[in-house]
This record gives structure tokens, C-alpha cells and sequence, in this order.
């Protein structure tokens, strides 16, 4: 028997009535059963849709119009949406984004986790889901006229969009990015040119405490000098009176990683300070620090709860980065143990337990998949164990180190659905029972969705 055919040729011209959306944000129709996943669909709507690529059992369409909107639909207010790579749910309401993404979260927990009983709550999302980011990495290229631009790349592109604002980033951050670029064109700074890895200024990158108010400016270069270093310095300050650092990083290498080796504070202060809840955090440009503190804290304060901390209580945080849950966690256990496999984190979590006049919380260099086991032959039993993996979720050794472990919870964080949906399943069937997963919305107008989840021993489990 043949294979039936896509009922669909590439460049058709064709009428799509769309039914549901991808976690990406895409509108999904279906012709004769065969989904077209198409950008700046949205589910109820119907419209003419131009195949662009045909494949075995889905294919992708460009909108053309739209002859029947949702109405979830809303104009987006940023003026390069499109041709920028950097939101993708712009041209839907709030709402609908919030029931995207919990809807995201429930289909993991059904198709990849097969834990379909397990309650996922609405999303927790922003009161003002936007001017929230509180870092900007932005590259500088040369305009037509010779002067300078800074924006983001075109989507797929290495291309530079010239724009003014980015209605995702803390006010400050906007200014800032206007301020640098504006001086650096009056003092004739030449724009790197990655083609020909030639020129000066790569990109500005600026952090704003957004709780203290304190910015950090950090001017990347390929050449070893700033010019004009010093009277960069006073336009900045002089635009800026509550700038507290000013820094300049050496990158002369080919690469697409922002940051190089050397750093240097050329004015003020090596940090800058911000804070979440009641503990302070040093911040220099290449910590990392989550870049929403209004929702960080959200997220904080349910893995907290779901930790039920009563005061004696030994935890691990695994997965630490610069000691941020371990910290929150520390005011209400007896001892907590951070694990990072970056020592430079390690060091700013000491730090930053210092600031803050914590004592009772430790951080060790290594992976949390080697340290675990290695601290279970030491007979350190905890009572609660925190992760926070990268996208790709827990190594299953760590997974299977947590099961000997037996602590009476886990509080996984992740931000990734399905990593943590396929992760809670190899803990339910070592004797784990998720209780509930809340998703918080960390990154409004983007797909992305960051989730905490509790997790308990069963009891049969924890008496073997
Ligand atoms: N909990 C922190 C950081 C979370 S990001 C916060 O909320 O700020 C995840 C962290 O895991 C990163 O800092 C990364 O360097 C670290 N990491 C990645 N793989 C690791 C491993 N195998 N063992 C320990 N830490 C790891």
C-alpha cells in the first residue's frame, strides 16, 4: 500500500481554520487531519495560510490574513515584534498566554510523565507582564549613516534590528543601552564588525538592581583599550548619578558567547547589590542572577512552602547557581548544603551568605550527581532536597541517589515541562508521590515556563 500523500503542496495558498497552539506559541489547523503549524495563528481563528514547508506528517504556513479573529488577539505593542526573535506571544492576551503555558504543563504531566491525576495550578503570572527583565545583552552595529545602532538580531539572522526601546526590560536598561550608544557615536567609536572581526564596541550590557535601584554598565570591546575611556566614564555618570559601576571586558575572540576574560571596573563598585525578599545579593556581570526578581520571589516563596520547613531540618540544594534558594531556604532550616558545578558561583553564594549573616548554610564545588551519593557513604540523610536543573532536567544518577536518599520531600524547580514531567516519573516509581506542580510565569510575551513541584516519600517507601 502507498503512503497517503500530505493534502498539501509547498507554496498552496490555502484557508486554515486553527483549532489549538504549540507550546511555541504557533497556531495549529488541521487540512484533511494533516496539522499546519503556522505563526500568529490563534486557536478560533480562520484565515489564508501559504505552505512553506511540506513534510511526511505536518507541515508550516506563513499568515497571510486573518478572516475571523479571536478574540484573544491584541496588537502587539512593540514595533519590531516580528522581524525580532525575542518574544513570540506579543500578539496574544495575557490570559490566553497564562492558559497556554498551563496547558503546556498539564500535557507533559499526562503524555511524558503519565501523571495525569497530578494537580497543575493556573499559572502564577505578572500584575504588568512587561519592563520586567532586569539585563539587557545588546550587540552594536553600524546604521547606513555611519553612526551607531544597538538591537537585537533579526530572527534566524545575525542582522542587526535598530531599535529604541524593548518593552520586555526595565526602563533603566532601555535608557541606559540609548545613553552608552549615543556617547560612544559622539566620540567616534567605531561598531564591531563580525564579518570581518574587525572594529571596536561588540555589545552593552546592563543590570539593574531593580529593588535598590543600582545599575551596572559593562562595555564590551574586541580591542584591549576603551577610547576615550575617561570621558566615557563622566557622560555616563553624568546622565546616570545612580550608576554604581562602570566596566569594560576584553573579547577579542570569534564567538557568539557575549562576555570574554577580562574584566575591568573602570568606575565604582566591582557588584552591584539587588534583592529578593529579605536577602541581599551581590551581583557582578557575569553572575548569574534570574533576570525577574518580582516573579523569582513568587517562585521562591511556593518552593518554600512546599519545603514546610520547621527549623530542623537538614537541606540540600542542588543545582545552587550563586546560592539564591539555599538562602531563602536557610532562614527557616537548620543547615542547608548547596551544590554548583561553577566555582566562580560557589564563591559569590559564600558571599552572598556572608552579606546576608548566614550561617548555617554551606556550598561545595561539584556536580550534584557525584557530591550526593558521595555525601549518602558519609551518612548525611536529608530531610528535604531542592533541585534546580538547567533545560535538560536531573542526571539519573542524581535521580537514583535521591531515591536511596529517602528525604522526606523533594521541591524540584524547573523550566523545562518536559524534563521535569519525565524526571517526577522516575521518582514516582522509586517510591516518590508528586503532590502538585505550580507553574510561574518567570518570562511574560515569551514561551518559556518555569514550574516548582512538590514531591513526598510514601510512607511504605520511607519505612523499608
Ligand atoms: N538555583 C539557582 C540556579 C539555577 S540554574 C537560582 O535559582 O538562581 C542551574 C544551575 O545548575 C546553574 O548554576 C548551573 O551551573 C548548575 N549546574 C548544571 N549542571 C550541574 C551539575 N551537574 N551539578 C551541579 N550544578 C549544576
Amino acid at each position: 500500500m502507498s503512503k497517503p500523500q500530505p493534502p498539501v503542496q509547498k507554496n498552496q495558498t490555502i484557508e486554515v481554520t486553527f483549532e489549538d497552539l504549540t507550546h511555541e506559541g504557533n497556531g495549529v489547523g488541521k487540512v484533511d487531519g494533516y496539522p499546519l503549524f503556522v505563526p500568529y495563528a490563534l486557536p478560533g481563528e480562520t484565515g489564508q495560510v501559504k505552505v512553506i514547508k511540506v513534510k511526511k506528517n505536518f507541515g508550516f504556513g506563513k499568515l497571510l490574513d486573518v478572516e475571523e479573529e479571536s478574540q484573544e488577539r491584541v496588537e502587539p505593542p512593540c514595533n519590531v515584534y516580528v522581524q525580532c526573535g525575542g518574544c513570540q506571544l506579543q500578539h496574544m492576551s495575557y490570559s490566553l498566554q497564562l492558559d497556554m503555558k498551563q496547558k503546556q504543563v498539564k500535557d507533559a504531566m499526562h503524555k511524558i510523565g503519565h501523571l495525569s491525576d497530578v494537580p497543575v495550578h493556573p499559572v502564577i503570572g505578572m500584575d504588568d507582564p512587561w519592563r520586567y527583565r532586569n539585563k539587557i545583552q545588546i550587540p552594536v552595529g553600524e546604521k547606513d549613516d555611519g553612526g551607531l545602532k544597538a538591537g537585537f538580531y533579526r530572527k534566524r539572522s545575525h542582522e542587526i534590528i535598530d531599535m529604541d526601546t524593548c518593552i520586555i526590560q526595565d526602563e533603566h536598561n532601555d535608557r541606559m543601552v540609548e545613553a552608552v550608544r549615543r556617547i560612544a557615536e559622539q566620540y567616534g567609536i567605531e561598531a564591531y564588525k563580525e564579518e570581518h572581526h574587525s572594529g571596536v564596541l561588540r555589545h552593552i550590557m546592563v543590570r539593574t538592581g531593580q529593588h535598590t535601584g543600582d545599575i551596572m554598565v559593562v562595555l564590551v570591546t574586541k580591542t584591549k583599550k576603551l577610547p576615550h575611556q575617561d570621558a566615557i566614564v563622566n557622560e555616563i555618570r553624568e546622565t546616570f548619578p545612580n550608576v554604581k559601576s562602570i566596566v569594560h571586558n576584553v573579547n577579542s575572540k570569534k564567538t557568539n558567547v557575549i562576555l570574554g576574560e577580562q574584566t575591568n571596573v573602570i568606575w565604582g563598585d566591582k557588584y552591584i547589590v539587588d534583592q529578593i525578599g529579605d536577602i541581599k545579593f551581590n551581583i557582578s556581570p557575569k553572575s548569574f542572577y534570574q533576570v525577574n526578581p518580582t516573579q523569582t520571589k513568587r517562585l521562591y516563596d511556593q518552593a518554600l512552602e512546599y519545603a514546610d520547613l520547621k527549623g530542623h531540618e537538614t537541606v540540600v540544594d542542588a543545582y545552587c547557581g550563586i546560592g539564591t534558594i539555599s538562602l531563602f531556604l536557610a532562614q527557616k532550616a537548620k543547615r542547608v548544603l548547596g551544590v554548583e558545578v561553577v566555582a566562580p558561583a560557589v564563591d559569590d553564594a559564600k558571599k552572598n551568605a556572608k552579606l546576608n549573616d548566614i550561617e548555617n548554610a554551606e556550598f561545595y564545588v561539584g556536580e550534584a550527581e557525584s557530591l550526593l551519593p558521595w555525601w549518602q557513604a558519609q551518612g548525611l540523610q536529608p530531610d528535604v532536597i531542592v533541585v534546580d536543573p538547567p533545560r535538560k532536567g536531573c542526571d539519573e544518577s542524581l535521580l537514583k541517589a535521591m531515591i536511596e536518599m529517602k528525604p522526606e520531600k523533594i521541591v524540584y524547580v524547573s523550566c523545562n515541562p518536559s524534563t521535569l514531567a519525565r524526571d517526577l516519573r522516575i521518582l514516582e516509581d522509586g517510591g516518590f508521590e508528586t503532590q502538585e506542580v505550580q507553574p510561574v510565569d518567570m518570562f511574560p510575551q515569551t514561551g518559556h515556563i518555569e514550574c516548582v513541584s512538590q514531591i513526598v516519600l510514601k510512607e511504605e517507601a520511607g519505612s523499608q
